[in-house]
This record gives structure tokens, C-alpha cells and sequence, in this order.
């Protein structure tokens, strides 16, 4: 009974977020792209990232073909994970909403790129990056199932580290002097402490 309800919060969180990515993927869809920096693997990453994600929990949670697969796990640690899930969009949302016209599924700099330090981004770097790992620590404490539970947390880790070092390249080689100093007072998906100077 009690795994039905964190299926169903399961999914209603990847309603909210999948209403929060289509929303943002239709606002940028005109706006031209004039740079990209691809890296090969990236595009199977990303279908097993949403195999991990999407797929196998929607099979898990409308099928029983999975369940030879359960684990269990105490109802608290579930609770943790539907509050660390909520926090999940609200960050995805805030930093969506932050990001605004800048945002691009792949690593991408877009027509009259403006380079964004207020909102959540004043803080940290990679918000909507720090949303994903809260999901993928989420998931397994939700879906207590080997295949739809943990497999998205090493698939995004495995992303993160791929990408960030050459997305940050990527926005240093654009944006120069003033990335490097946003570099200086943020850190990538914690708040940085020291050195925080106020930005209008
Ligand atoms: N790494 C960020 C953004 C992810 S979306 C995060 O986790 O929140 C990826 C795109 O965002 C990249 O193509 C890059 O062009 C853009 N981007 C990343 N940081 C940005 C910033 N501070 N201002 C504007 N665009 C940014």
C-alpha cells in the first residue's frame, strides 16, 4: 500500500517537472543556436539517462514486470526522499525560470546569449544540475526497485563530470573575464562561503 503512495509521488513529481521542461523547450525553440559543443557520447548518455529516469519507472509503476526486482525500505527514508523529490522542482523551476532564454538541452551558446548571475544562479553554477542529483538520489529511496530505483544516479554522475569541466570551457571562451570572476563567487552545487561579493 505504502509503496503505491511514493509511486504516485513518484509521478506526479515527473508530471511537474516534464510540465516545467515543456514549457522552457517551447520557448527556445526559435531562438537560433550559434554555437555548439558537442561530445559524442552524449546523446546515448542523455537516452539512458531518460531510460533510467522516465522509461523504467513508468514500466515499474503501471506494470508488474519489474517487481521481481523490489527491494524494501523503511517508510521514513521514503518520506526523506518525496521531500528531497519536491525540493527537486522547485529548484528545476527557479532555475529554469532564471535561465530563461539561455537554457539549451545540450551544451549550447544561443543568439544574444546573456551570461546569468542573479536568481539562483548568484549562488551556485549548476542549479538545474544540483536538481538532477537531488532527483537521482530521490528515486531509489522512492521506487524501491533495482532497475527503476538507483540506475539514474551513476548515469547522471557519469554526465555531470563529462560535461561540466567543458561546459564551463565553453562559457569562459564566450563570456571571458566576467565568467571567470562569477567562477570566483559561486561554487558549482554548493553556495560558496568566502569571497561572495553582492551582485545587482
Ligand atoms: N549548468 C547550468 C545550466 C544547464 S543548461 C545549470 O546546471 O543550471 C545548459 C546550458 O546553459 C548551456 O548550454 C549554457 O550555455 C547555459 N548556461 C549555463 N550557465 C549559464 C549562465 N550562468 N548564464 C547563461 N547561460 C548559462
Amino acid at each position: 500500500m505504502s509503496d503505491n503512495v511514493f509511486k504516485l509521488i513518484y509521478f506526479v513529481g515527473l508530471i511537474a517537472a516534464g510540465a516545467v521542461r515543456f514549457h522552457y523547450t517551447r520557448l527556445i525553440r526559435k531562438i537560433r543556436v550559434v554555437e555548439r559543443r558537442g561530445l559524442w557520447a552524449e546523446r546515448p548518455l542523455m537516452l539512458l539517462a531518460w531510460l533510467a529516469m522516465q522509461g523504467a519507472p513508468l514500466v515499474y509503476i503501471f506494470s508488474p514486470w519489474l517487481d521481481f526486482a523490489d527491494y524494501r525500505l523503511p517508510a521514513w527514508a521514503s518520506w526523506i526522499g518525496a521531500g528531497l523529490f519536491a525540493a527537486m522542482v522547485l529548484l528545476l523551476w527557479k532555475s529554469h525560470a532564471d535561465l530563461g532564454l539561455n537554457w539549451s538541452p545540450l551544451m549550447a551558446i544561443r543568439e544574444e546569449h546573456r551570461l546569468v548571475t542573479r536568481g539562483v544562479y548568484r549562488y551556485i553554477r549548476h542549479p538545474m544540475y544540483a536538481a538532477h542529483f537531488l532527483w537521482a538520489v530521490a528515486q531509489p529511496l522512492l521506487l524501491h526497485n533495482w532497475i527503476a530505483g538507483p540506475p539514474f544516479l551513476p548515469i547522471f554522475a557519469l554526465i555531470y563530470f563529462l560535461r561540466v569541466p567543458r561546459e564551463e570551457q565553453m562559457m569562459l571562451d564566450h563570456f571571458g573575464e566576467a565568467y571567470r570572476s562569477y567562477m570566483m563567487r559561486t561554487g558549482r552545487m554548493i553556495p560558496r562561503l568566502r569571497g561572495q561579493t553582492p551582485i545587482s
